[in-house]
């Protein structure tokens, strides 16, 4: 939903947020924005370089009603579901966790290299399709390009001729862009999307205004183009998709549109319903879910 009070473009500071042990640095939601297009969740973590056994390690919790979509760059994590799926997520690689009526997963780093540098985002299921059966989908080959010194990987939906095999369920975009030298392009927009940029590294300056990592530009819809100009080695990720117009509802690890299905998701996941499966093996206890807040009824 657009708020039409704001100023565009928007400049957006993640806060810090703790996660299985790690800091990340978490863009959306905030207070001065909760999604874009269907996009309603963004978690930056590293660069960083884990000693001995330290790393991601995140128990067993579920999800509802949304995808969780992970996009890697440095290091390796181990996606454990409660569908039985095991599997390693390597740079360059797409995990796609389609959560419906209900999953379970873990998250834990991986491999030798002792590296993490992973962007986390959810996208909310549209209503229609927010209780379909929960699936499991890892994408080990994307569209890549080149293009104005730049490296283009297509992560979800379409750019020009090109076309990500990710699964989606509403009208939206993600790219992730890598400035080989110091650079200048030009990309061709959607006007009935809205977009933002979130710089991973480096430093991108959009309409005379400089933007360093952990910072989200917000641009809002009705543009055909946008012209970025990037610092030798900056990395952004490109959000886009066609603005929501129902009211999305999150409450800890849930996707809603109403108050109930949220409220039901914690008390069957506090009860262990069956509904969320349970990953098997798993090295740490489930995370219990907290109350949703009476203040927010
Ligand atoms: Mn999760």
């Amino acid at each position: 939903m657009t708020d039409r009070q704001e100023v565009l473009p928007q400049r957006i500071s993640a806060r810090i947020k703790d996660v299985g042990g790690v800091p990340v640095s978490r863009a959306l939601p905030v207070k001065e924005r909760r999604q874009i297009g269907a996009w309603c969740f963004l978690d930056h973590a590293g660069p960083a370089v884990f000693k001995g056994d330290d790393g991601m390690k995140v128990g067993p919790h579920p999800h509802i009603g949304l995808q969780t979509f992970t996009w890697m760059l440095e290091g390796e994590v181990l996606h454990r579901d409660s569908l039985g799926s095991e599997q390693i997520i390597r740079p360059g690689q797409v995990n796609l966790m389609t959560a419906g009526r209900g999953i379970t997963h873990t998250e834990d780093s991986a491999g030798r290299n002792a590296r993490l540098h992973a962007a986390q985002l959810w996208i909310a299921l549209p209503p229609a399709d927010s209780t379909i059966a929960p699936r499991f989908d890892h994408y080990p080959d994307l569209p890549v390009w080149h293009h104005d010194q730049v490296s283009f990987t297509l992560l979800t939906g379409e750019y020009g001729d090109h076309r990500s095999p990710v699964l989606h369920f509403s009208p939206l975009i993600g790219m992730d862009l890598l400035a080989q030298q110091a650079t200048q392009t030009t990309l061709d927009t959607r006007p009935d999307f809205e977009y933002g940029f979130f710089v991973l590294e480096g430093q991108l300056t959009y309409r005379g205004e400089v933007y360093t990592a952990n910072e989200l530009v917000y641009v809002g819809e009705g543009l055909s183009s946008v012209t970025l100009t990037l610092m030798k080695g900056s990395r952004l990720l490109l959000l886009g998709g066609t603005p929501v117009q129902e009211r999305i509802m999150m409450w800890w690890n849930f996707v809603g549109y109403d108050v109930q299905t949220l409220q039901q998701a914690v008390s069957d996941w506090n009860n262990g319903d069956i509904r969320f499966g349970t990953v098997e093996n798993a090295p740490r206890e489930p995370l219990p879910a907290p109350s949703y807040p009476a203040s927010r009824l």
